[in-house]
């Protein structure tokens, strides 16, 4: 079985090189050439000629028209039979859309966004919420078991992005919980590598603190899951909420925070630059 991955970026990176250690990769795109050089697999110019290449598609890239615009590209050189499985984080509408274009050419199309961090993705310890045909889902399983510890079908395509949304959601309630309550520490002057220590053993322990309390309370954003990233899928929750008619008002306060942030330039810095609000 020959699998292609497209987008090598802070998540897609750790997955492709985890899928070569487990000998599954034959093929590479990303759209900055330079990222495929590292892997002796094919590396592809274009994501349609990857596509018609191997049997199972993978993709991770940015946002929603990125993923349609790829399935766009891939959906005349695909090959009968393929499966395309979709890691990214983006809307259960996108998802849909993606399945009917390419159920017209007899492939299959799995939503299977992932949970963990650039160090799940590193270490090969996600956590998979799938939606789509179970049975395609069977015979990827293997494959995404280079991937993630935990592999779920959650039932139809778009029902993996719905539950993702949810886990967005409690990651911007940990956000807000995690930087307000490390800002509080350092107003009470405490020893903060003491603090995020003890706390981290306790009912309190979660992985935001676990690992991005230290650098956090250091300045340092670097690592991780992009700021803007996170506040595309919370405006994907907020319309869902919306229809939902349900109010979500941790969600809402965090995506006026990251507006801010965004607008005084921290996009791309990891979630937990949502401290630089907190600590005044
Ligand atoms: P990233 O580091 O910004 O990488 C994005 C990747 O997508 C890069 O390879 C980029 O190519 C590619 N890309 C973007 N637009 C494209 C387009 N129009 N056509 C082709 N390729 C395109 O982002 P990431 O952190 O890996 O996140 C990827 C996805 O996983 C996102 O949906 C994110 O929400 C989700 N996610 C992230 C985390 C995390 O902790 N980082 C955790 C779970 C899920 P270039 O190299 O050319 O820019």
């Amino acid at each position: 079985m020959k699998v292609g991955m497209i987008g090598l970026g802070a998540m897609g990176l750790g997955m492709a090189r985890n899928l070569v250690k487990a000998g599954f990769l034959t093929a590479v795109y990303n759209r900055t050439a330079l990222k495929t050089a590292e892997f002796t697999v094919s590396a592809y110019a274009l994501p349609e000629a990857l596509a018609a290449a191997v049997d199972i598609v993978l993709i991770c890239v940015s946002k929603d028209q990125d993923v349609l615009s790829l399935i766009a590209a891939i959906e005349g050189s695909i090959k009968p039979g393929s499966i395309v499985i979709d890691m990214s984080t983006v809307s259960s509408d996108t998802a849909r859309k993606a399945a009917v274009i390419l159920a017209k050419k007899q492939v299959a199309f799995l939503d299977a966004p992932v949970s963990g961090g650039v160090e799940g993705a590193k270490n090969g310890m996600l956590a998979m919420m799938v939606g789509g045909d179970a049975q395609a889902l069977e015979k990827a399983r293997p494959v995404l078991e280079a991937m993630a510890k935990r592999i779920v079908h959650m039932g139809d395509v778009g029902s993996g992005q719905a539950t993702k949304a949810v886990n967005q959601v409690m990651c911007a309630g940990i956000n807000q919980a995690v930087t307000e309550a490390l800002a509080f520490a350092q107003a009470q002057d405490l020893e903060m590598d003491k603090v995020i220590e003890v706390v981290s053993s306790g009912a309190s322990g979660n992985w935001f603190l676990e690992h991005r309390g230290a650098t956090m309370i250091k300045g340092s954003f670097e690592s991780g899951f992009k700021l803007a990233l996170h506040y595309k899928d919370l405006k994907i929750c907020q319309a869902m909420a919306v229809e939902a008619d349900l109010s979500m008002p941790l969600t809402d306060m965090t995506v006026i925070d990251y507006a801010q942030l965004m607008a005084e330039g921290y996009g791309d810095e990891d979630i937990s630059a949502l401290y630089r609000l907190k600590k005044g």
